[in-house]
């Protein structure tokens, strides 16, 4: 019998894999796939998604572009109409006039029509705010803060009863005062448009026509255009419905919002149904009445807390619910209805409209969110909002994103959910997809293909990439191998779950190490010995309040940390019951007790002695965190359902996964990995990786990863029942191995892996740092960009603030942030700027000008200058004599020499489609070889074999290589065996390619 299984082992930038036959007891083939990570970090490890650092910049550069295109357009039209000379020089001769003052003047005087034509052109330059309700609600606090200087500026017009802005600007420039960089707004502009217009249509009735003011200005609104004109033109803002995915029972739909009613609807009689009350140890559903009130109890609400909830339904405190666990606190109710019944809106009058009549104006809100006027038009026409409440309506913010269906599924499928049946069921009892028509997802799914197709759009951007890999590996391991019978996934807690969750998770992890360092302290200091064991003991001890968790002994440090102590580690829970071996199944208590207590739970062993110690021994365990107390009064399910919960892990994105990769016809398992580094200890496959005497440590060893897919192929039923009996078994050596030479076969079959890592073939998204850089006044080679405040990390770059005002908010700001600005050289942390700098007014500086010194910019447009940026490849070649023989080095090595193509060389090549690797370097030159970063080569390092090496670094005097396997940091210079430095002539070597799957062939060069 023969039966396949591939086990794929996720990480945030490598898969590990391995494909088995777990009847015969063989390993067909294992690799690792190393990838870029699909996030950017930011310097404290936080993660921004690489498509939003790209709109960003793109949204900037977007903006620079089109406020050119409006100049050169409107340019263009009054050159048309004659108003603007044509030639250069004459155009030159125009800008110098000062606009202010004619912006002035022409209001009630005659201008000359080339000033009139200064006039305009300024005017295009500079439109000022204009609010967008969308972009306004995301940074409401800056918003606020704009519109209070804007008043400031509105006010200071009026005071001196200037009739324009370009009148007040023109009087305070004669008075020195600086008007560049105030914040002003569209409607300032108009205003001063229409004013000058109609004084100077009177003068030049011939050219300043009807026609070319609406070519320049019209304020008619079309399908695609808010305002029209070449000056104050604004397009729509639209959302592409294409882009949202679509529902997985309509195709043809896309997916509901989650603000809708009916969404949250939806998922709150789903939690309800699923709602499981746990009382002294035994689970039970809603009664129909509890069911009734918490329905009612949650409909009126935003939320509602566990503990509000037990209130309401008349529980005990001790009574939990199973949706409880972890940091989960509350139920969500209805949000949106709470938001629109806010006092200021629709106060609680809202709650009693038809509930037809609530969707529908929800739905009207959340289709016409581009269109706040048409919201507005309904609010006071129809549905009797006030103005004030209109604007506080408009205001609101509904958009959170889609839910998993469509509004039409949801529709559907709601009345049987209402009904209380569950969504749907693994079996064919009563589900509401099969009541509404609809097949349940693995069935649906298993329209199956021989192939992985493109994987679904999981909102969690570190998943997609990885999935992305796994589709292309696991084609490719099936034109190899074919559909194997089995595949199991395990994905590291890194990977799964939602950004925050997984910064929650770093920041938990290191609260532990910090709390295990401490305990090692702790150690050293009283002079015990620093062991793991050591350590576990010390927190439990700790966090148990220093007694047995089983009576009320206390213990000294001398009976914990004592080698022949007295005192041991218990599983509340029973391992071989429950294969728990987590931390929160783990207690320290006194032998007699762990005797006595042997493989039952507290639950089956306590009352019987005596309800009182029970009771007694509860009261203690409520210092202790939930999952952990919990456990004293958990009853223990069999052994089966525990072997299941391994071997099926319920989160949101492994259930995705799981559905994706079913659509082949194969089992599929996502395991949830609580046991693996277990397998890894009991059969003693920690210490496998060869260091190949290249001093890399494990953990920096890509390959460890591959270790992780074996195991995890092998994570199953009958395996886990062996390990129960493994733990059932008071003293045992060893866990027996799956087969015989296991070990030695995996050790094989891992040093021989050679690890793939993708290259970087895109030129684009990375052709120049994103910033641009302007030329100054100051010299030839001191530029200025625009940076965010939040990106200075050393006090050295404060004096590079051009502006002297904004520097010295800043370095006001440092100082009161505990950071002397003056120092030469001190690093920032990027959370100094949390609190924001502000201008006096409540104006946040987000941005600021810096000045920087450089020789080697290029200039990618008029004035537009960008740094070269990183390398994207070298070339490197031979050196020939006239009779086209090498010329030799010294040493009697072929003399060489190379050259560097930036990124921004090879952009231009691949614009004009030209070839990106030059072979021809001029005569008496031969071709030897072009690296680019993470492309391999069978390096030559003075041993018997050369060494599989990536080409990590690229600079212009060395080519900085790693081992294929080493999996740490570019920056980690210290291990000099394990980096290699070459330059053109001491490179030796041959150039190759490692495919998806490991395999090495001769690259090309
Ligand atoms: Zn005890």
């Amino acid at each position: 019998m023969s039966h396949k299984v591939l086990g794929i082992d996720i990480g945030t930038n490598s898969l590990g894999w391995a494909l088995l036959d777990d009847e015969e007891g063989r390993i067909i083939a294992t690799g690792v796939r190393v990838f870029p990570e699909g996030v950017d970090r930011t310097q404290t490890g936080g993660e921004v998604s690489k498509n939003e650092t790209r709109r960003t910049a793109r949204g900037t550069r977007r903006q620079t572009r089109r406020r050119r295109e409006r100049k050169q357009a409107v340019r263009n039209a009054l050159i048309k109409a004659r108003l603007f000379p044509k030639d250069p020089e004459q155009i030159e001769a125009l800008l110098q006039l000062d606009p202010y003052e004619l912006r002035k003047k022409g209001l009630t005087k005659k201008l000359e029509l080339f000033e009139f034509a200064r006039v305009l052109y300024a005017l295009s330059q500079r439109r000022g705010y204009k609010s967008n309700s969308k972009t306004d609600r995301k940074d409401q606090k800056e918003t606020e803060g704009l519109l209070a200087e804007i008043n400031q500026l509105q006010s200071e017009i009026e005071e001196h009863k200037h009739k324009t802005l370009g009148e007040h600007f023109a009087e305070e420039l004669k008075a020195g005062t600086p008007v560049r960089g105030r914040h002003t707004l569209r409607a300032m502009y108009l205003q001063e448009f229409e004013l000058l217009w109609k004084t100077q249509s009177k003068y030049h009735s011939k050219i300043l026509t009807e026609k070319l003011k609406k070519q320049l200005n019209n304020p008619d609104e079309t399908e695609n255009w808010v305002h029209k004109g070449l000056i104050y033109g604004q397009r729509k803002m639209y959302w592409k419905k294409s882009t949202i995915g679509k529902c997985e029972l309509e195709p043809k739909e896309i997916r509901c919002e989650k603000s809708d009613r009916l969404a949250q609807q939806f998922r709150l009689y789903q939690e309800v149904n699923n709602l499981r009350l746990i009382e002294s140890g035994t689970e039970r559903t809603l009664s129909p009445e509890e069911r009734e009130t918490l329905l009612d109890y949650l409909s009126s609400a935003k939320e509602r807390t566990f503990d509000q909830i037990r209130k309401k339904l008349d529980l005990y405190q001790s009574a939990k619910f199973n949706l409880e666990a972890g940091d989960r606190s509350k139920l969500l109710g209805m949000p949106v209805d709470a938001l629109l019944a806010h006092k200021a809106i629709f106060t609680k009058k809202w709650h009693q409209r038809p509930d037809q009549e609530k969707t529908e104006i929800v739905r009207f809100i959340l289709d016409h969110d581009d269109t706040p006027e048409l919201i507005r038009d309904k609010a006071i026409n129809e549905w009797g909002l006030d103005e004030e409440a209109t604007e506080a309506l408009l205001r609101l913010d509904l958009t959170e994103g889609r839910a998993n269906y469509s509004r039409k599924a949801i529709e559907k499928l709601l009345p049987y959910i209402k009904q209380g049946l569950p969504l749907s069921a693994r079996d064919d009892t009563d589900n509401a997809l099969h009541k509404a028509g609809y097949s349940r997802a693995d069935q649906r799914s298993r329209s199956k293909t021989n192939r992985l197709p493109v994987p679904p759009d999981i909102p969690n951007p570190i998943v997609k990439q990885a999935l992305h890999e796994v589709r292309k590996l696991v084609n490719s391991l099936i034109d190899e191998f074919g559909i194997p019978d089995a595949i199991h996934i395990e994905m590291a807690r890194s990977v799964s779950g939602s950004a925050d969750q997984r910064l929650q998770t770093t920041i938990k992890m290191r609260e532990r190490e910090r709390e295990r360092d401490a305990a090692a302290n702790y150690l050293r200091q009283e002079g015990f010995q620093v062991t793991r064991n050591n350590i576990d003991r010390y927190l439990l001890w700790k966090e148990q309040g220093e007694h047995c968790a089983y009576c009320d002994k206390n213990f000294s440090p001398r009976m914990i940390f004592d080698s022949n102590s007295e005192i041991e580690i218990d599983h509340i829970l029973p391992r071989s019951r429950s294969l728990d071996n987590s931390w929160m199944n783990k207690v320290v208590c006194c032998r007699k007790c762990n005797s006595e207590k042997a493989k039952q739970t507290p639950l089956e062993w306590l009352p019987k002695i005596s309800q009182e110690r029970y009771d007694s021994v509860l009261q203690s365990a409520a210092r202790l965190p939930y999952p952990k107390r919990q456990r004293f009064s958990q009853k223990l399910e069999g052994l089966e359902d525990f072997i299941e919960r391994n071997l099926v892990d319920t989160g949101y994105i492994a259930s995705e996964v799981r559905k994706y990769i079913s659509r082949l016809n194969t089992d599929v398992i996502c395991t949830k990995g609580q046991l693996t580094s277990i397998y890894r200890r009991y059969w003693e496959l920690n210490n496998i990786l060869h260091d190949d005497g290249l001093n890399i440590k494990n953990r920096d060893d890509h390959r460890h990863h591959a270790i992780d897919a074996i195991v995890v192929a092998l994570m199953n039923r009958s395996n886990l029942q062996k390990l129960s009996g493994f733990w059932k078994q008071t003293r045992q050596a060893h866990l027996k191995q799956p087969w015989k030479n296991f070990r030695s076969e995996i050790e094989a079959a891992v040093n021989s892996i050679n690890v793939s890592h993708r290259t970087r073939r895109k030129i684009s998204g990375a052709l120049h740092e994103e910033t641009i850089f302007g030329a100054t006044q100051e010299s030839a080679t001191t530029y200025v960009r625009r940076k965010p405040v939040s990106s200075i990390n050393n006090t050295s770059q404060v004096e590079k603030i051009r502006d002297p005002q904004i520097r010295k908010l800043v370095k006001d700001y440092l100082k009161q942030h505990g950071i002397d600005p003056d120092s030469k050289s001190q690093k920032i942390n990027e959370k100094i700027w949390a609190d924001g700098v502000y201008m006096p007014s409540g104006v946040p500086v987000k941005k600021v000008r810096m000045l920087e010194e450089s020789s080697g910019m290029l200039e990618i447009r008029p004035n537009q200058f960008t740094a070269p940026g990183s390398n994207h490849h070298i070339e490197i070649f031979e050196l020939l004599d006239k009779a086209g023989n090498p010329i030799l080095n010294k040493d009697g090595s072929p003399k060489r020499k190379s050259e560097i193509i930036t990124m921004f060389d090879a952009a231009q090549l691949a614009k004009t489609k030209r070839p990106l690797i030059n072979r021809n370097h001029g005569p008496n030159t031969r071709f030897v070889i072009s690296l680019s970063i993470n492309e391999m080569i069978l390096l030559d390092i003075g041993r018997n074999e050369p060494v599989l090496h990536r080409v990590q670094k690229l600079t212009k005097k060395e080519i900085i290589l790693r081992p294929h396997t080493y999996a740490g940091q570019v920056k980690d210079t210290d291990k000099p065996p394990i980096i290699q430095r070459r330059s053109p002539n001491t490179l030796k070597g041959q150039k190759v390619t490692v495919d998806r799957l490991g395999r090495i062939r001769w690259a090309n060069d």
